[in-house]
């Protein structure tokens, strides 16, 4: 790995740019990662800043189940984030299509689409939860070794 890499990697792990995307969830997931913004969480002490644009992020945090008019969404975001970037899949629905599973245009979790590093459970998953999730998906970006190189 050459010394950018190993500096941008290292800019990755110190202050990871996030894309949330919702793809059909209740909302409640989605209240649970705004939580980690507030104060009380403050996500932002940890470097991480919340992006729009899927150009400028690092790890894209994926919440609700994957269904016949999101899928093409959720694909395209992933192709125009550039590499290295990780995915971490939020809540019940993200993993497997949650209570909406047998909903007649659910194809499922997240991993039915794109791939998926992290898996965070709950109904909703909580605060820590998903912090905990994005801490381990940097991991992607590796430790000043080889990793993340050609994720
Ligand atoms: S896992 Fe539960 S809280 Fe989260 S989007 Fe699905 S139904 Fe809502």
């Amino acid at each position: 790995m050459n010394i950018f890499k190993k500096i941008t990697n290292l800019a990755r792990r110190k202050s990871p740019w996030i894309l949330h995307y919702d793809c059909s969830s209740c909302n409640g997931c989605d209240i649970e990662i705004l939580a980690c913004l507030t104060p009380l969480y403050d996500v932002e002490r940890f470097g991480a800043v919340n992006v729009g644009n899927p150009l400028h992020a690092d790890v894209l945090l994926v919440t609700g189940s994957v269904n016949l008019r999101n899928a093409d969404v959720l694909k395209e975001l992933y192709r125009q984030m550039p590499d290295p970037k990780a995915v971490v899949a939020v809540g019940a629905c993200a993993l497997s299509g949650g209570v909406f599973h047998d909903a007649y245009n659910v194809l499922g979790g997240v991993d039915k689409i794109i791939p998926v590093d992290v898996y965070v459970p709950g109904c909703p998953a909580t605060p820590e939860s998903v912090l905990d999730g994005v801490i381990m998906a940097l991991d992607k970006f590796g430790h000043g070794s080889n990793q993340g190189e050609n994720a």
